[in-house]
C-alpha cells in the first residue's frame, strides 16, 4: 500500500528512442547539427564527432557505465520504459555489456540491436546469438528490437533476419540523408508492416506515409532534437492527420536532455505554433493538441509502438505496474486545478516523487534506490576521460 495523497498517479513515461551509450558525452555537442552531405558548416557535425570520432573508441566498460547511468537518470525522471538505440556493437562483448547494463538498471527496456564498427563487429548476424542467449522468452523486463537502417549497405539482410527472429524493425528516417527513394520502393513492395518503427520520419513521401499508416507502422518523434539539429520539421501534424498516434523520444543527451517533460512541452507547443500561425493568417487550421493528448503520446503511444501495450502504457488491471507518482503539492505546481495541464505545462523532474517498474520501487519519495550514484558518477567520469583522451579532444567547458 502506498499513500499517494497529493500526488498525480499515472503510467510511467515511455521513451522510444534513446542512445544511452552517449551518456559520458552529455552536452558535449549541445550546439551541433546533423549533416552528412559534406557541406561546410558553422556548427559541429554530430555525424563526424559522435559516430566517426568517439563511438569507435568505446570499450565494453564504457558502454556499460554510460548505459547504466543514463538509464538510472531516466528512472529518476519517471521514464519506466526505453528503447535503447545502441549503435555500439563493435564486438559481442560490447553487445553483452549494453544488455547487462539495461538489466542492472531495473526498468523495462527494449534492446535495439543496431550496427557497430571495426574488425570484430558482427552486426547483423550476431542477432541470432543475442536473441537465443538473452531474449529467449519475450516475457521479461527486457525485449529486443532489430536495428534496420535503410542507409546501410545490405540492409535487406538485417530486415530479413529481424523478421526471421520475430523482432520489430527500427530505423532512423532522416530526409536530408536521401532515403526517400529507398522508402518508396519498400512501401511500394509491401514491406512496411506493424513491426516497423520509424524514428524522426522527416522527408518521407506522401505515398510512403500513407503506406506506413495503412500498414500500422509506428512513428517515434524526437521533437526537440529534430528542431535543434536540422533533421527536418517534426511531422507531428502528419501523424495526427493520418490517424497515427506517435510516441516521443529523447534521442541523444550529447545535445538535449532525456527527460519526458521537455519532450511533451516541445511537442505540444510546436503543434500549436503551426496551428496558431495558420489561424492568425485566417487559414483553415488543425485541432489544437491538448495536454491529455500529448500525455498519450508519452505513455500508451510508446507502449503500442514497442509492442508492449499488453504490459504497460496505462493504468489497467492485468498490466504490470509501471507507475509514477508526481508531487502536485510542490512549489511549482500547487494548487492543482487541471491534472493533465499540471503534468504537461508545469511539472519537471523534481516533481517525480516515486517510480515503480513492474511493481518494483526504483525511486521512493524523491530518492533513487539501490545504486551508489557517487561511485557510478566517478566511473562515468573515468570513462569520459578515456574517450576524450583517446579521441585527442581537449576537455574545454567553453568550447565554441
Ligand atoms: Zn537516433
Amino acid at each position: 500500500m502506498i499513500d499517494a495523497t497529493g500526488h498525480v498517479v499515472m503510467p510511467g513515461f515511455i521513451d522510444t528512442h534513446h542512445h544511452q551509450f552517449e551518456t559520458a558525452l552529455r552536452s558535449l555537442l549541445a550546439d551541433a547539427i546533423l549533416v552528412n552531405d559534406g557541406r561546410p558548416e558553422s556548427a559541429a557535425n554530430y555525424y563526424e564527432w559522435m559516430l566517426q570520432k568517439f563511438s569507435v573508441l568505446y570499450r565494453p566498460q564504457d558502454v556499460y557505465i554510460s548505459e547504466l547511468f543514463g538509464g538510472l537518470s531516466q528512472i529518476d525522471a519517471g521514464v519506466t520504459t526505453v528503447m535503447d538505440v545502441s549503435q555500439i556493437h563493435h564486438s559481442p562483448e560490447h553487445s553483452d555489456a549494453a544488455i547487462q547494463a539495461l538489466r542492472d538498471t531495473g526498468r523495462r527496456a527494449v534492446f535495439g540491436y543496431f550496427e557497430g564498427w571495426g574488425e570484430r563487429a558482427q552486426y547483423p548476424a550476431d542477432a541470432r546469438r543475442i536473441r537465443a542467449q538473452h531474449f529467449a522468452g519475450d516475457d521479461g523486463l527486457l525485449t529486443m528490437v532489430m536495428g534496420a537502417e535503410i542507409d546501410l549497405p545490405g540492409f535487406e539482410a538485417a530486415w530479413a533476419l529481424g523478421r526471421e527472429l520475430g523482432l520489430p524493425l527500427a530505423m532512423h528516417i532522416v530526409g536530408t540523408f536521401g532515403m526517400a527513394p529507398t522508402l518508396d520502393k519498400l512501401a511500394a513492395d509491401g514491406q512496411f508492416g506493424p513491426d516497423c518503427i520509424f524514428i524522426h520520419t522527416t522527408g518521407m513521401s506522401g505515398m510512403a506515409w500513407q503506406k506506413a499508416a495503412d500498414a500500422g507502422a509506428h512513428v517515434s518523434l524526437s521533437v526537440p532534437i529534430e528542431m535543434q539539429m536540422r533533421h527536418g520539421t517534426p511531422p507531428i501534424q502528419k501523424c495526427l492527420d493520418l490517424g497515427m498516434l506517435p510516441s516521443l523520444s529523447s534521442d541523444v543527451e550529447c545535445t538535449m536532455t532525456a527527460d519526458p517533460f521537455t519532450q511533451m512541452r516541445s511537442t505540444i507547443t510546436l503543434q500549436r505554433m503551426h496551428a496558431n500561425d495558420l489561424a492568425l493568417r485566417g487559414e483553415a487550421y488543425p485541432k489544437l493538441m491538448s495536454a491529455a493528448e500529448v500525455i498519450e503520446m508519452a505513455t500508451i503511444g510508446g507502449a503500442r509502438g514497442l509492442g508492449l501495450d499488453h504490459r504497460t502504457g496505462s493504468l489497467t488491471p492485468g498490466k504490470e505496474a509501471d507507475i509514477v507518482l508526481l508531487d502536485a503539492t510542490a512549489l511549482n505546481v500547487a494548487p492543482l486545478n487541471h491534472l493533465p495541464g499540471a503534468v504537461v505545462t508545469l511539472m519537471e523532474r523534481s516533481n517525480v516523487a516515486t517510480v515503480l517498474c513492474a511493481g518494483q520501487v526504483g525511486k521512493w519519495q524523491g530518492a533513487l534506490l539501490g545504486h551508489d550514484i557517487a561511485r557510478l558518477r566517478a566511473e562515468l567520469e573515468v570513462s569520459r576521460d578515456h574517450l576524450m583522451a583517446a579521441a585527442g579532444v581537449e576537455q574545454d567547458l567553453f568550447r565554441a
